[in-house]
């Protein structure tokens, strides 16, 4: 019998810790949770995240540092929107606006997350990068399990939990 790996058309459940290089500060972490569970080669991951894991067996350790083109991108300059302030009245009559605040936006094509990172008297800037665009990131990753991933999973796109049972 052979050793399965990280390859396409499995789902792979790690543990991971994902810290910025630059400072160490962890940004997200699987430790405490269920182990994170995904169908490997359909874009559910970052493309490095993917790229980096694959070939590794249960138990295989492995710590790597993507670029920003190979994690969230660039930032993009147009993203950063000046909006009148006069549209958060609603919004503002239930809670203070400051930087740093995340809220989400309905727009046409679905609900878009954004920071307020300035507020002054006329204008709110709302800056809808992903707050890990532009920055290198440095994970610690675990493969705890590997299974092939059924007919429904490959063609939902997407991993019906660590066990397959989980549909939706
Ligand atoms: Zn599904």
């Amino acid at each position: 019998m052979t050793e399965l790996t990280v390859s396409g058309n499995m789902v792979a459940s790690v543990h991971y810790t994902g810290t910025l290089p630059d400072n160490g500060e962890i940004f997200d972490s699987s430790e405490g949770r269920e182990p994170l569970s995904f169908l490997v080669g359909h874009q559910q991951m970052i493309p490095g995240f993917e790229e980096e894991i694959m070939g590794a067996a249960v138990g295989e350790k492995r710590e790597f540092t993507l670029t920003s083109e190979r994690a969230y991108g660039e930032r993009d300059e147009a993203a950063v929107l000046q909006i009148p302030r006069e549209q958060f009245a609603q919004l503002e009559a239930e809670a203070a606006l400051e930087p740093g605040m995340q809220l989400v936006a309905q727009m046409p094509h679905g609900p878009s997350p954004f920071t307020i990172t300035e507020v002054s008297d006329e204008t709110i800037t709302a800056d809808f990068n992903h707050t890990l665009a532009g920055k290198a990131l440095t994970f610690n990753v675990e493969i705890v399990e590997l299974r092939a991933a059924s007919d429904d999973e490959v063609s939902h796109g997407h991993a019906h939990g660590p066990d397959g049972h989980q549909d939706h």
